[in-house]
């Protein structure tokens, strides 16, 4: 049984001293509301600058929440200004990193090559990628639902060993931020699909053991649907993590 994982991926939002106030409180609403921990991991995904503050503020608090990265750089040091190494990262006590988000694939040109190198990176120093994987409208249109997710996560296992730990989110373009969420049936689609590339690159046991997420449009008032289907595992939430009551509701979903 795959512990269920539920993901913000806060983006440029939310300044460190913001960053205190938003984790405070979204442990104390969750608390109040007689969470029950450990039914489901949360995790946040902060801006490079606030990682530090929030990551004292869980130690000292003890809150249990997961701290991640949004990207890291392919190399582990060096002449890279303004790039960040997951070995400093890993010093964070951070524990997971978004790699391939479509945000970047856009609007930073990264390609297949350098996904599947921030996924080598990310492993080398103990850090757990969430792969990122997802077509656009028009891909959909043209090759179908599938096969370009399936491209974009077969190029990212490529050389990662069986025994890896990583987590595939599948973000539709089309859906991320627009509030066109997909539906339950078409993320299952593509989930099973994508749990079908772990199993063929990497075994049934492997398949079995990864949590696949969705995200594109999560909100408090759809993510039960989504967590029905056998093959989603969780939710990346983008906007709705940014509001503490909403992803406080996310958080608590009941099936
Ligand atoms: P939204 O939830 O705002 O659609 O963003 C999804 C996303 O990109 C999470 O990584």
């Amino acid at each position: 049984p795959r512990t269920p994982f539920i993901a913000g991926n806060w983006k440029m939002n939310l300044d460190h001293l913001q960053a205190v106030a938003f984790v405070q409180k979204l442990h104390w609403t969750l608390k109040d509301a007689g969470h029950e921990q450990g039914r489901v991991e949360v995790g946040v995904f902060p801006p490079f600058t606030d990682l530090r503050t929030v990551q004292t503020l869980l130690d000292a608090d003890k809150i249990p929440f997961a701290l991640g990265a949004q990207d890291l750089s392919t190399h582990d040091s060096g002449a890279y200004t303004g790039e960040v190494s997951g070995a400093f990262l890993a010093k964070l006590d951070a524990r997971y990193v978004i790699i391939g988000h479509s945000e970047r694939r856009e609007y930073h040109a990264e390609g297949d090559d350098v996904v599947a190198a921030k996924v080598q990176a990310a492993l080398k120093h103990g850090l757990v990628p969430v792969i990122c994987v997802g077509e656009t409208l028009e891909q959909r249109e043209e090759s179908g639902p599938t096969a370009v997710s399936v491209a974009q996560l077969q190029a990212a296992l490529a050389n990662v060993p069986a025994d890896a730990d990583f987590v595939v989110a599948y973000e539709p373009v089309w859906a991320i931020g627009t509030g066109q969420v997909a539906s339950p049936e078409q993320a299952q689609e593509v989930c099973a699909a994508l749990r079908g590339v772990i199993a063929q690159t990497l075994g049934e046991d492997a398949a079995a053991r990864t949590r696949v997420l969705y995200g594109g449009s999560v909100k408090a008032a759809n993510i039960a649907s989504f967590m029905r289907e056998p093959d989603v595992d969780g939710a990346l939430v983008g906007g709705a993590s940014l509001v503490v009551d909403e992803f406080a509701s996310i958080i608590r979903y009941q099936k």
